[in-house]
């Protein structure tokens, strides 16, 4: 590692087929029909692709590659792939490298084993894979080789979205398609396409190699099903932006060399609240290619942290009671003309563009709360919502005391001013006085305007984002149509009456969504209380949540904006209640084989030392305390018992219906999963530390 001989500059997109490449490599009118579709969202020429591909394949053989792999993103929110090579047999007993435009642009993976939710049976297994233009090519290195990878969309061979890409690409095209109108209400007709732009940050727990292969438990779910808090956990804030230690940081500039190769604009690296825990933050990007990237981010920091003797944990709640891990997706929308079309600039009671656009995702975000919730609900999710780290799994908008009084004023007839954001001065000379933001953080809101941009803050740290960044897309499409169809019928083409038509909108939004937002602290009882009043959803657990993907609505939604038919909705729906049940199912083997296995026999070793050590010492004639050998006793007792009411819990009969059973795992079974651990950490408290099998929360969290 040296970034004096190779700057970061020099790395930075070095192994991407970026739009530089294509313009040296390819011949004018072919670079300038792939642009067209790349910045302006025009059709694809097939026509293009042999020519493309044969520029790929060259650049990539220079770049050492041997196999071309078309990546895609199946249903499990992780990254897949099959890797073919360019080489083929000339006949002559020669061989040469062959990549063609058919192949760049369509793969067919068997990829039958994919949770499909219905879609596809096995035996009609045909799955394409689809050359994504958009998001660019690029080259993974691994010590003994190099792969070009080629993004790509995957569907069932009747057309189906069997991926999370494809959504994603749809429901941009459609919050592209309502946001034009509204942009050309206010006149801007140049048709230039507005994206929309997602930076997720990602928070992750780094711990060493040694611990994490002598848990079980880590290794096979991803987090610790038993453990006893260590005696010091993140209460003095001691972590959190500390000095990052040097395997740590030697971690991260590996790992961010990698990203920045790859094109990944990587920005903040910090430690987090938890002890063991971090962030890496990059700059905004397209939301197709944030996506991708960040799932990027996530095998790049699992692969260099094995390198350095770590494991990196993306669950979002690996240890219990410090501070799971989230990923706050920042979201917006904007365009090469426009800019970004959530900046509210110093006035925004006098920015009537930006008030649209907000509104609308405030309207979006009350109206369809039940789908936010939906798509960030998870069995690992499950841990982190709602606890005091997280936001609650009610969906509240955070708007901040500069827009909230905008609105306000809207609601009463007319915004006249904005609170001016004045200046901070902190009463030493020698420090600059700073421009005040217009509003301050609000760390505790699921969902909250930062300035911008929106963070939705609830999103889980081991999801794909693209499922969060589909119901905003769509969600706001749906909105924004409502907003220009609204203005459209009160203007009646005459822009003169925009003024007008826009007061009566935006009150008649703010009159009936208003009840979404919410500056206070989102971690109160009173919240919960509040909330209830306002009639806003509280849906705890994923089987409360993900029936929202189910309603009329839903489907009505996702329909209309071509974004998912019903079929497609029904197939999410159906896998991610199924991952939901396999998660527990899964945590409930490993639940009793660790107890039974390991536990267990730890107990009754001590249980014996202490019995051994009383009948000895009474032997001579001495007294022996045997109020800690009275405690494993029972402990052991209650252990084998509760042991058996989770087995007896996950042994009763499944039925037909999969809400149904994942109704019982959120209401019997992880309760159950729960009073064995319960029983197990108090032993940990209690056994000898040299007869304990599973590394402790302290070494785990505190040795790096
Ligand atoms: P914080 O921790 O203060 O929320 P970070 O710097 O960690 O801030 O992350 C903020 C994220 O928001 C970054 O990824 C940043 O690029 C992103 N962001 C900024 N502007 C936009 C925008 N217009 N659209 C989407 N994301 C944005
Ligand atoms: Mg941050």
């Amino acid at each position: 590692m040296n970034f004096i001989d190779t700057p970061t500059q020099k790395l930075f997109n070095a192994n991407v087929f970026t739009p530089a490449v294509m313009k040296r490599r390819l011949p004018k009118r072919f670079y300038k029909s792939v642009m067209k579709t790349i910045q302006a969202g025009k059709k694809l020429d097939p026509g293009v692709a042999d020519v493309v591909a044969t520029a790929m394949k060259d650049w990539a053989i220079e770049k050492g590659a041997t196999h071309y792999s078309h990546v895609f993103y199946p249903l499990t929110g992780a990254t897949a792939e099959k890797h073919d090579s360019f080489l083929t047999p000339d006949g002559d007993g020669g061989a040469i490298a062959e990549f063609s435009g058919s192949q760049l642009i369509q793969g067919e993976p068997d990829g039958s084993s994919f949770p499909t939710g219905g879609i596809r049976a096995t035996f009609e297994a045909r799955g394409y894979t689809i050359w994504d233009v958009t998001s660019p090519a690029y080259i993974f290195e691994n010590p003994n080789g190099a792969t070009l990878c080629i993004p790509t969309a995957f569907v069932s061979w009747t057309g189906e979205a069997l991926d999370k890409k494809t959504p994603v690409l749809r429901s941009m095209q459609a919050l592209n398609k309502q946001a034009q109108r509204i942009l050309n209400l206010f006149g801007h007709t140049d048709g230039a396409l507005v994206s929309s732009t997602a930076g997720p940050e990602q928070e992750y727990f780094l711990i060493d190699k040694n611990f994490y292969f002598a848990r079980p438990d880590l290794v096979t779910a991803g987090r610790t099903l038993f453990g006893a808090p260590s005696t010091k956990g993140q209460e003095f804030d001691d972590h959190y932006f500390g000095a990052i230690t040097e395997r740590v940081q030697a971690f991260m500039f590996e790992s961010e060399r990698e990203m920045f190769k790859l094109g990944i604009p990587v920005k903040t690296r910090h430690n987090e609240v938890a002890p063991g825990q971090y962030e890496i933050a990059p700059i905004f990007e397209s939301a197709n290619v944030a996506t991708d990237h960040q799932q990027l981010v996530m095998t790049i920091l699992k692969s260099v942290a094995a390198k350095y003797g770590m494991v990196c944990l993306t669950h979002e709640k690996p240890f219990a009671g410090i501070n799971g891990s989230g990923k706050h997706v920042n979201w917006s929308l904007g365009s090469s003309s426009q800019g970004n079309l959530l900046d509210p600039g110093a006035t925004p009671h006098d920015n009537a563009q930006f008030l649209v656009f907000c509104g609308a995702v405030i309207r979006a975000v009350h109206k369809h709360q039940g789908i936010l919730r939906a798509v960030v609900a998870s069995a690992g999710n499950d841990h982190r919502l709602g606890a005091n780290e997280a936001p609650p799994a009610i969906i509240s908008i955070f708007l901040g005391e500069q827009l909230t009084d905008v609105f306000d004023q809207i609601k009463k007839g007319g915004a006249k001013r904005s609170i001016p954001r004045g200046t901070l001065s902190v009463g030493v000379d020698v420090l600059p006085p700073l421009p005040k933001d217009a509003g301050d953080r609000n760390r505790t809101s699921p969902f909250a305007f930062t300035g911008n941009r929106f963070e939705f803050r609830a999103v889980g740290s081991d999801q794909s984002i693209a499922g969060p960044l589909v119901a905003m897309n769509t969600i706001v499409a749906e909105s924004l149509d409502y907003c220009a169809t609204r203005l459209e019928e009160l203007t009646k083409g005459n822009p003169a009456k925009l003024n007008a038509a826009l007061q009566e909108l935006l009150s008649e939004i703010i009159k009936e969504h208003g009840a979404i937002i919410f500056n206070g602290d989102n971690y109160t009882e009173e919240w919960h209380k509040e909330a209830a009043k306002r009639g806003l959803l509280n849906l705890r657990t994923t089987p409360d949540a993900l029936p929202a993907l189910q309603t009329t609505a839903a489907k009505q939604l996702f329909r209309k904006y071509k974004v998912l038919s019903t079929r497609e909705l029904e197939s999410r729906y159906e896998t991610y209640l199924e991952q939901y049940i396999l998660t527990a199912a899964v945590e409930t083997n490993l639940t009793v084989e660790i107890a039974r296995t390991m536990i267990f026999p730890a107990a009754v070793r001590y249980q014996n030392e202490l019995a051994s050590a009383c009948a000895n010492l009474k032997a001579v004639g001495y007294e022996f305390d045997t109020d800690t050998l009275d405690k494993i006793t029972a402990l052991v007792k209650q252990l084998q018992d509760s042991v058996g009411a989770l087995e007896t819990a996950a042994a009763k009969p499944h039925a037909d219906n999969a809400l149904t059973n994942a109704k019982h795992v959120a209401a019997e079974i992880l309760p159950a999963m729960l009073a064995v651990r319960e029983v197990a950490d108090q032993l940990e408290a209690l056994v000898a530390d040299d007869l304990w099998p599973l590394p402790s929360y302290q070494e785990m969290l505190f040795i790096r």
